[in-house]
């Protein structure tokens, strides 16, 4: 099977009258249209992953997640797609929601995991699946340098320059991905990463750990609202006004953070006038449905 996805993902700009004003020009690269299911970042970070497990003649994608993860929903949807069978080990009791019911229908096999075995992955992986040859070992979200291999090549596919760029972050795989991207290509884009977790500093680690050169990015760590998966209502106002001007769909687990971090510090005089701004849309718009009883 030939493990590939054509990468549609155009860049858009937002035009508005904030970044009118301030003179930005800001746009957003689509990556959640690259694939319905396997969507935005998650495919990237798939990419290589898959291609070694096909090298190493491996039939069966063994991975880890959450309830509501989007790498879980992504790895079944490309396992469907690219002829291998799957396995979810889910974090927490056995439960039922949108995300784990699209992963079932991509035909994932699921197994729940109590939080405290959930922590040692490898460990899960040996129980399950130590004497299976065929089983392929992915980590949580796809955290790894393949994972960050993947990201990196949405920088070939920008046709202009850019002063910033932006994303979320949540292993730091994709960030750390970009900026490699960015040095391969020696661009002078600054990257910003926006944590979606509290006390985000550790992201630095995260992400550093995947980078093939050491280099200075902005890590802005005010914008978690209160933690993973955690939302206000001036997060949530502020995804329904940028869809409903838009049409451009976000949630508020990451690209809604990511987002409104970019409006607020251009609130703020944190760019300079003529400044191109890139925010990548890194996909999981189908999160929004674990979370509509915030709107
Ligand atoms: C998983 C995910 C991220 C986080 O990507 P990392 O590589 O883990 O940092 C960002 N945005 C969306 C929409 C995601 O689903």
């Amino acid at each position: 099977m030939d493990i590939n996805l054509e990468i549609f993902s155009p860049v858009h700009q937002i035009k508005n009258k904030l970044f009118n004003e301030l003179d930005l020009k800001v746009s957003i690269k689509r990556d959640d249209l690259i694939h319905p299911i396997i969507s935005g970042n998650k495919w990237r970070k798939l990419k290589y992953i898959l291609l070694k497990a096909q090298a190493e003649n491996k039939t069966h994608l063994v991975t880890f997640g959450g309830a509501y993860s989007n790498h879980l929903l992504a790895t079944a949807a490309a396992a469907a797609k690219f002829g291998f069978k799957a396995t979810g080990i889910v974090r927490g009791e056995a439960v039922n929601n949108d995300t784990l019911f699209l992963c079932k229908l991509h035909g994932m096999e699921l197994i729940f995991t109590d939080r405290d075995s959930y922590r040692d992955k490898t460990a899960l992986f040996e129980k399950h699946f130590g004497n299976n040859a065929d089983a392929f070992f992915i980590d949580e979200g796809g955290a790894s340098a393949n994972g960050a291999q993947g990201c990196s090549e949405l920088i070939t596919e920008l046709g202009e320059t850019y002063d910033h760029i932006f994303c979320a972050c949540g292993t730091g795989t994709t960030a750390a991905g970009i900026i490699n991207g960015i040095n391969e290509h020696q661009l002078s884009a600054q990257f910003n990463a926006v944590p979606v977790f509290k006390n985000g500093e550790f992201m630095k680690d995260e992400i550093d750990r995947f980078l093939t050169a050491p280099t200075d990015y902005h890590l802005h760590t005010g914008y978690h609202f209160g933690g993973y998966g955690k939302t206000t209502p001036e997060l949530i106002s502020f995804i329904k006004q940028f869809v409903a001007d838009t049409g451009i769909l976000i949630e508020p687990v990451y690209t809604g953070k990511m987002l409104y971090a970019l409006f607020d510090l251009a609130q703020k005089n944190h760019f300079k006038p003529g400044d191109k701004i890139l925010a990548i849309h890194s996909g999981g718009i189908w999160g929004l449905l674990g979370m509509k009883d915030k709107f």
